[in-house]
């Protein structure tokens, strides 16, 4: 007996006029149903209101508010834990099958709405139909990987046997876990972390980017929907200085699971390091943070393949995922010619609205537009401009629109090799040899993802062992982790590694019990 063999949900073909024109009709349902509206809050299996309100804007055209999410308020937060502790003396002793059972027909539910899924995300963060359906369609893997790896952890594992006593190793839930997310994957991602502390059996604060609540609100409506009791996830949107630093601060938690930037990752370690009055255990953090992604292209590598991958992982959604090329590293006999066709492929992407599944789309403030183009600025004294560098015409919509660009000849050093931008701008450095190409690469506080294209059996196994990151691709592209294939977390500064979506990511969301019995 069990569930039946793992598959990876499949993407939707948009090239079929029929799927391209479902997708359509999603937006203008999408818009139909949720536009205008002001969602609530969830506390203690209540809907509730918040202490006033913000809009969501469409970062394509900022002109647009798509909807209005609360904000709550310091009290409504300190409820929301007290709430989630509450609920945890319940949820601790759930049967794991029953949780796994939940997994399974969210997954089922979700597959019946990828399209609208799809719609509310590119309304929220500006990702086009193919990258928003490979979101939402690993949220679908996600439900499946966790709903196996539920019943996996409870089993418990084997011990070396004592004659006289019957020994187990058994895993429980650690508590209250606040998961904070960002807005790049605003399904997958805190869906991810959730479902890791609900399979555990713990509770949870969710707590949404501020840019992209409803893909997570619609996430976790139908989690509930497919029977999972509302209690046991709180979900808060609202302000930073409400939500940040006193959720992490809180004795009642026990956990902060979280995925964002270095800054506030090193931050949240920091402040759940200090043991409040009344607090009772050390917390767990796990801090999931930024990369600065190379792809290593050696003289015997395949160009064009490398190319390719190089181009769908530097500019796929703008550049803005953790996971994304940020430099090329080639060897100089490869240097200039996979430079010219690197540069061939971004100059036939084109800038357009997501909405209309343009190839780039916006970045997601006007702000952070702003913030790329000053490194590309300074990047312009440093380093050869080879694309890019001016700002797209979008008439007269409202947001932060980056063409694509490629810096060649950059000095490691520099800020451009160093410094995570989170954009569509790429920078290619040239390498001695294939063992400086490596070093190179490693030169890094990061350590996330890491492509290299070799056709040489000693290259790629020396570059197994060498390279220094979490998630290391060879002859392929460096973005597009697979839940439950592709475990997924960095090294270094990119965080701490807990690999979502692997074989011990529920560890993490548990404490370990030996329990000696004689009779
Ligand atoms: N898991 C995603 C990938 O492999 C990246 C997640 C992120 O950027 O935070 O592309």
């Amino acid at each position: 007996a069990g569930f039946l063999p793992f598959e990876h949900e499949p993407y939707h073909d948009f090239a079929q006029p029929a799927v391209a024109q479902a997708q359509r009709e999603a937006f203008a349902k999408v818009r139909e149903q949720y536009r205008g509206r002001t969602f609530g809050l969830y506390i203690g299996g209540e809907r509730v209101e918040g202490q006033g309100s913000y809009e969501v804007r469409n970062p394509a055209d900022t002109r647009e508010v798509v909807w209005c999410f609360p904000k709550a308020s310091a009290q409504q937060r300190d409820e929301a834990v007290a709430a989630a502790q509450h609920a945890f003396e319940t949820w601790r002793f759930s049967d794991p099958l029953q949780r796994a059972s939940i997994f399974k027909r969210a997954a089922e539910l979700l597959r019946a709405r990828r399209m609208e899924f799809n719609a509310v995300m590119t309304l929220e963060n500006g990702k086009n139909w193919a990258e928003a359906d490979g979101e939402v369609a690993e949220s679908v893997d996600h439900f499946e990987v966790f709903a196996r790896e539920t019943l996996r952890w409870a089993e418990g594992k084997p011990v070396y046997p004592m004659p006289d006593e019957h020994v187990t190793t058994v895993y429980e839930p650690l508590g209250v876990v606040v998961c904070i997310s960002p807005w790049n994957f605003p399904s997958a991602i805190p869906l991810g972390m959730a479902l890791g502390a609900l399979a555990a059996g713990n509770t949870v604060i969710w707590k949404p980017a501020s840019e992209t609540p409803l893909s997570s609100l619609l996430m976790l409506e139908l989690l509930f929907e497919a029977g999972l009791p509302r209690n046991t996830v709180q979900f808060l949107t609202g302000t930073d200085d409400v939500l940040g630093d006193p959720l992490v601060d809180n004795p009642q938690v026990r956990m902060i699971a979280f995925t964002g930037s270095k800054e506030i990752g090193c931050r949240i370690v920091e402040r759940a390091a200090k043991v409040q009055p009344g607090q009772k255990w050390i917390k767990r953090v796990m801090a999931e943070m930024g990369g600065k992604d190379p792809t290593v292209v050696c003289a015997d590598g395949d160009v064009e393949a490398a190319a390719v991958g190089i181009v769908q992982a530097a500019f796929g959604y703008a550049g803005q995922k953790c996971s994304a090329c940020s430099r090329v590293i080639a060897e100089d006999g490869v240097y200039d010619a996979l430079l010219d066709r690197v540069t061939e492929l971004a100059r036939g992407l084109k800038v357009g609205l997501p909405e209309d599944n343009g190839a780039i789309g916006p970045v997601i403030h006007a702000g952070s537009a702003e913030r790329i183009g000053r490194a590309v600025e300074a990047g312009q004294k440093t380093a050869r401009l080879v694309l890019g560098g001016e700002t797209p015409d979008m008439g007269d919509r409202q947001g932060g629109y980056v063409s694509p660009t490629i810096f060649a000849d950059v000095d490691p050093r520099d800020p451009l090799f160093q410094e995570e931008i989170f954009g569509p701008v790429l920078a290619f450095t040239r390498a001695r040899d294939w063992q400086h190409a490596i070093d190179l690469a490693n030169d890094s506080d990061y350590g996330l993802t890491a492509a290299f294209y070799s056709r040489d059996p000693h290259k790629i196994s020396e570059a197994r062992r060498r390279m220094h990151v979490g998630n290391l691709y060879i002859n392929r592209k460096c973005t597009g982790a697979l839940s439950g294939t592709h475990a997924f977390g960095g090294y270094g500064m990119s965080g701490t590694n807990a690999k979502v979506g692997g074989p011990d990511y529920l560890f993490w969301f548990l404490q370990t019990k030996t329990v000696a019995q004689r009779y």
